[in-house]
């Protein structure tokens, strides 16, 4: 089928209308139409090339809400009109032990990205939720609970699983010390999940800016990281660390903030880090750790979640040709806290 939405022809120029084919639906497909996309730092780091792997054109997007217009004749999960949602996969081998656990992003044979990746079948390159329509396998869709409010879902298919994994692969719960460098989309959803899992919330920002949000998110208090003093008298006071910041960065001024056998966990530099002093690990028995997104199954539990406990991210809502603008604010930290296009604001070109 034709389709139409945005993408980067290179990693220098802004992005631009696009036309392009998605597949016909196999029989274990869905066809959604696209309603709500989240922009996530990602969509910008890809776009940029900054990760040096974006096949161009790219069609980024995948904090993605829609409805089903169309299923293949295999298809028991859902039906014409039913409101679905697809994050930061679209396609794992299903086959191996860690697609057994349900946890898909660990595929053995590695998981199929919403973008820029290429099909298990045909290989053609994927295209994201920055676009009209998306044909997905049924397995990769989750539901959206009745009373979750659609316009406000999206950025928890990228932003909230990334959070919420971590918060539960460690446990978090009520009495935990989580600390969140990064006050974006990431750690704006990692201040509201742990919050409402009852733990005790410090978000970490570079100013004071943030203060008066972070309280209002949920973080009963905000630490300057560049504030030395104050940081010295955070030593060992965080069982987890949950760090969002989108660059290279220096650990050092973070580790000690963890108490004996606490861990930060990076989700949000993808690459190389500064080289970290081991001191504060060996003598403190600290652990630093990486996560990627989260499986299905833990993507529709934390929806669920969502839905029951009325946790919803704060966003503002574009326009799709506003979309060039909202890259340069998300580069300036000047988002609060995610932007989500409305897609009915996509016109056929
Ligand atoms: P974002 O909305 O831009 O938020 C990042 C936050 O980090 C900013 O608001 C800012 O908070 C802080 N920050 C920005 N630049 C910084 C700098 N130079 N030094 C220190 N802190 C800085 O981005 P996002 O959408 O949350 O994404 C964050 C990162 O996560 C991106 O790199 C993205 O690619 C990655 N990501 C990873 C996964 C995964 O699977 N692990 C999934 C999704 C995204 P303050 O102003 O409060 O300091
Ligand atoms: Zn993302």
């Amino acid at each position: 089928m034709k389709t139409y939405g945005f993408a980067a022809i290179d990693a220098r120029e802004p992005l631009v209308p696009f036309t392009f084919e998605r597949r016909a639906p196999r029989a274990n497909d869905v066809v959604m139409e696209i309603l709500y996309s989240g922009v996530c730092h990602s969509d910008l780091h890809m776009a940029r090339n900054d990760w040096h792997w974006t096949v161009y054109p790219l069609v980024p997007g995948h904090e993605i809400v829609g409805r089903v217009i169309e299923i293949g004749s295999e298809v028991t999960r859902y039906k014409v009109g039913d409101h679905v949602a697809v994050g930061c996969m679209v396609d794992s081998c299903l086959e191996c032990d860690q697609c057994g656990r349900g946890e898909e992003q660990l595929c053995r044979k590695g998981n199929t990205g919403t973008y820029n990746a290429p099909d298990r079948i045909t290989g053609d390159i994927t295209r994201g939720g920055y676009s009209k329509h998306l044909v997905v396998r049924e397995e990769f869709a989750c539901r959206i609970p009745d009373g979750l409010d659609l316009s406000r879902a999206a950025p928890l298919l990228c932003a909230g699983i990334t959070t919420y994994s971590p918060l539960r692969t460690w446990n978090v719960g009520p009495g935990s010390r989580v600390g969140v460098i990064g006050l974006g989309g990431l750690g704006h959803m990692a201040v509201k999940l742990a919050a409402a899992m009852g733990a005790e919330v410090t978000v970490l920002s570079r100013s004071s800016g943030k203060a008066e949000d972070a309280l209002a998110l949920g973080a009963d208090k905000l630490l300057i990281s560049t504030d030395a003093e104050a940081m010295e008298a955070a030593q060992s006071s965080f069982d987890l660390i949950v760090d969002t910041v989108p660059v290279k960065h220096d650990l050092d001024p973070y580790l000690p903030l963890l108490d004996v056998d606490g861990t930060l966990v990076i989700v949000g530099q993808v690459g190389p880090m500064s080289a970290f002093n081991s001191v504060p690990m060996l003598l403190g028995r600290r652990r630093v750790a990486g996560s990627p997104i989260g499986g299905i199954r833990q993507t529709q539990e934390l929806l669920d979640f969502c839905a029951r406990k009325n946790v919803l991210p704060d966003v503002e809502m574009i326009r799709m040709d506003q979309i060039n603008q909202a890259f340069d604010r998300m580069e300036r930290s000047d988002v609060r806290y995610r932007f989500v296009i409305d897609m009915a604001s996509l016109q056929a070109a």
